[in-house]
């Protein structure tokens, strides 16, 4: 039996995760935005949180672990803290370390740049990555705390899985980003129909997430930084990957 995945909106534009397992009737919540959201998705399901995974030490991720906790007495699995503390930990992880949910198991990657203490978790069984707020659809996160280098590295390893796996991002972000998306990347055919797909889901309120590796490979400008056109439509043939990446990032930030 395969896991079940649910997505449900928390705070103005986070997303809240669970995954279930059916054979143990163990379920993770990934992150914790805001509790009520979460409790109202658990009760639906007739689930019972037995786990929360932490990517990162942001409010908009952690605000709910204390209220969860104190209710269902879950496990908080989180990485080490680096520039902030992540309160109610009971487990830490770190880059290659297996994360069990009931029989589901999920890989840490160490996706540092947005924080320095961002990680990743790889259910490589269940096709599905919970990358928080390191890769978005069309888009990426803005590097807080790390820097472009350690960023583009970052991403580099969310890339390098297999095309089928799901990505779950922390925030619905997709029709912004293409905006921007758009302007450095306007001949990418790909995108473009990414984009008229996009208008469509979100003019019926639902939500673009998942999206795919392969998919993202395809569309996403912040994942092709190494591409000798990407660099040339930039102005910046010749440069280093990790250069391009910090360009086209710093471009969005001013967009
Ligand atoms: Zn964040």
């Amino acid at each position: 039996m395969t896991a079940e995945i649910r997505l449900f909106p928390c705070l103005s534009d986070n997303y809240g995760y669970l995954i279930h397992d059916p054979v143990t009737k163990a379920t993770a919540s990934i992150d914790a935005p805001e509790a009520a959201p979460i409790i109202k998705a658990l009760q639906h399901e007739g689930w019972t949180l037995t786990d929360i995974l932490v990517t990162h030490h942001h409010a908009d991720h952690v605000g709910g672990i204390a209220e969860l906790k104190a209710r269902y007495n879950c496990r908080v699995v989180a990485p080490h803290d680096q520039k902030a503390a992540i309160a109610g930990v009971d487990v830490r992880v770190k880059e290659g370390d297996t994360v069990n949910v009931g029989s589901l198991a999920a890989r840490v990657l160490e996706t540092p740049g947005h924080t320095l203490d961002h990680v990743s978790y790889v259910f490589d069984a269940e096709h599905a990555v919970f990358c928080a707020d390191t890769l978005f659809s069309i888009g990426c996160g803005r590097v807080f705390e790390g820097t472009y280098p350690m960023m583009w590295a970052s991403l580099l390893k969310l890339r390098a899985l297999p095309d089928a796996t799901r990505i779950y991002c922390g925030h619905e972000y997709t029709a912004a980003n293409i905006k921007f998306a758009l302007t450095v990347d306007a001949d990418n055919a790909a995108l473009k129909a990414r984009a008229a797909e996009v208008a469509r889901l979100r003019a019926a309120n639902a939500p673009t997430i998942p999206t795919l590796i392969g998919e993202e490979k395809r569309t996403n400008v912040f994942l092709r930084a190494d591409d000798a056109a990407v660099a040339a439509g930039l102005g910046l043939a010749g440069k280093s990957a990790a250069e391009v990446f910090g360009e086209l990032r710093e471009r969005k930030n001013r967009f």
